[in-house]
């Protein structure tokens, strides 16, 4: 079942006379249990295909499906629902709360959607050790390095179950070492079952994706499979 489908999204944007065609026609679809990136050089148009897809902006014209549904057919109300429930969020900068311990900022978005305590210490007991967090979760976000705030996000982002995970340039604000690490994270979280999309400018970080588009000037003009048998390192 596609989980994501984007059909000829396009969307202009118009600033007094300027008018930029930031997407030309989008057209690709994610299956349940992929593991995709989008890559594009600077100005390509993933931050404005990110948002479309994150729910958060809406496209000038065509067909975005997740799940299933039309998104254009929900209400705003029902939009902001609809991605708390199906959506999980990592960014580059970590979007932690500092003035909040590292476990309780796991729990946020399991508080707005008002589950109770005991589901919540269930899904993190299963997804802690598998993410190396165990011990993290007693500090707090300012204490720990980088790679581990990143790792603390994707368990925030993961811990509702979405049907998609949306990452853009999770490794911007890391080192190469714990870049490797995050996406190798990312990789296992995929074979767990997630379905997971990351956007980046980065071929590197790219490549741990079993599907790379390519998107430039607005437009998808280039896709790529990566082998089942290929190692990464
Ligand atoms: P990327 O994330 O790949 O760098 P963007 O989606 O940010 O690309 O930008 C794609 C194009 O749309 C660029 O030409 C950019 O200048 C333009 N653009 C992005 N956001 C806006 C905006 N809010 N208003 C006007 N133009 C925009
Ligand atoms: P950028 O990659 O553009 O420098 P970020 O990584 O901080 O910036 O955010 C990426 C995009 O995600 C932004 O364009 C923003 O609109 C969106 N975003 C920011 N905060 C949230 C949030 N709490 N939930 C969902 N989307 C968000």
């Amino acid at each position: 079942m596609a989980i994501l489908e984007c059909k000829n999204i396009k969307k202009t944007y118009k600033t007094k006379n300027i008018i930029t065609e930031a997407l030309k026609g989008v057209n690709f679809s994610v299956e349940k249990g992929e593991f995709i990136s989008i890559m594009g050089e600077s100005g390509a148009g993933k931050t404005t295909l990110l948002n479309i897809i994150a729910t958060l902006d809406r496209a000038t014209s065509g067909v975005l499906s997740l799940n299933g549904k039309d998104i254009s057919t929900l209400k705003s109300g029902e939009i902001a629902r609809f991605r708390r429930k199906e959506l999980g969020f990592v960014f580059q900068d970590f979007n932690l709360l500092d003035q909040f311990g590292n476990r309780d900022n796991i729990y946020l978005p399991l508080v707005l959607s008002e589950e109770n305590l005991s589901l919540m210490e269930d899904r993190l007991n299963e997804i802690k050790d598998r993410l190396g967090i165990s011990e993290l979760l007693d500090k707090y976000p300012y204490e720990i390095s980088g790679g581990q705030k990143q790792r603390i996000a994707i368990a925030r982002a993961i811990i509702t179950k979405p049907s998609l995970l949306l990452a853009d340039e999770p490794t911007g604000a890391l080192d190469s070492t714990s870049s490797e690490m995050i996406l190798n994270l990312f990789r296992q979280v995929n074979e767990d079952g997630q379905t997971v999309l990351v956007v980046t400018h980065s071929l590197r970080a790219a490549s741990y994706a079993k599907r790379v588009l390519f998107i430039k000037d607005g437009i998808v003009f280039h896709e790529i499979y990566r082998g089942e048998n290929e190692a990464q390192g």
